[in-house]
């Protein structure tokens, strides 16, 4: 079949062809304004998180179409594998593909391994590491049957640089960036690309809570002078999902203006 009579034959299957991105944890912070590109780079997003929000109301809101932006209420610390593949499974059912996996949804956790009780450290284990696993098999399987796709997993410079009262967070973001090198092993000859992206710290919900002085040596300690920004986060997603990044997969990116260099 030439790629023209197949392209024409999976319009007429699923109808407008879209790209279709999974983006987990979108209801507000760097996810959601992964979404807000992705919108504006003509996806279709499925996205999920424990609640909804008023940001992702607006944004469904600004959309002439609405159905291309879908929420799903799902606590990815349950029963990941299940609750993954369902969400995934529903996602293709109406979509008929997945193009992009975004592995965003994070909690942090600080506090002294010896001191922070275990349903917490399991809990930052599940949401950090078990979940982008499971969502990732998930979505491997339309990828694979399509012949492409892109995972892209939000790390952290936790990841590579040790910090007393992190250490479950470090340990999950590193876990992380180990699925991204072997993963692109596995699924680059299937045209699959698998790439992180490890922001310093920016400005959202998850450090909002930061005391002043904290802020201010964390400051001090950036080459660029000050923390990060969603923006400064989304510009390098853009690129890393766009043709101009074709040939890199495997690699994490880090994004924080110079502080662990
Ligand atoms: P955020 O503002 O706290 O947003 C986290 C998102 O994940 C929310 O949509 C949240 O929605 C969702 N989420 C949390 N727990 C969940 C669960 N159990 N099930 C489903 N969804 C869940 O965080 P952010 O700062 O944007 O962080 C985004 C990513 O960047 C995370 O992976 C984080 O580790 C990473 N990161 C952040 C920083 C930083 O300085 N902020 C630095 C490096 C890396 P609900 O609460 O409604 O579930």
């Amino acid at each position: 079949m030439s790629s023209r009579t197949s392209r024409t034959s999976r319009v007429a299957e699923h109808g407008e062809e879209r790209r279709v991105a999974v983006v987990s944890g979108g209801s507000r912070g760097l996810g959601l304004g992964l979404i807000a590109h992705l919108l504006d780079e003509g996806y279709h997003v499925a996205t999920f998180s424990r609640t909804e929000s008023e940001g992702l109301t607006k944004l469904r809101a600004s959309l002439a179409d609405p159905d291309r932006l879908h929420w799903s209420q799902l606590d990815g610390a349950g029963d990941q594998a299940g609750a993954a593949a369902d969400f995934v499974r529903d996602i293709v059912r109406r979509r008929g593909r997945v193009d992009l996996l975004v592995n965003n949804a994070g909690i942090g956790l600080e506090g002294l391994l010896s001191t922070t009780p275990p349903t917490a450290l399991d809990r930052a284990l599940q949401v950090n590491l078990n979940l982008p696993v499971h969502l990732t098999r998930a979505c491997l399987k339309p990828m694979l049957a399509r012949g492409g796709g892109c995972v892209v997993n939000i790390s952290s410079i936790n990841a590579v640089r040790g910090q007393q009262g992190v250490a479950v967070y470090s340990a999950a973001k590193a876990g992380l960036d180990g699925l991204t090198r072997s993963l692109a092993k596995e699924v680059g000859p299937a045209g699959i690309r698998v790439v992180g992206l490890a922001p310093g710290y920016f400005d959202s919900e998850m450090t909002a809570g930061m005391p002043e002085d904290t802020r201010r040596r964390l400051t001090r300690r950036t080459p660029l002078g000050r923390l990060g920004t969603v923006d400064d986060v989304v510009d390098v997603f853009a690129f890393l999902i766009s043709d101009r990044a074709r040939f890199i997969t495997g690699q994490t990116i880090t994004v924080d203006g110079g502080y662990t260099c």
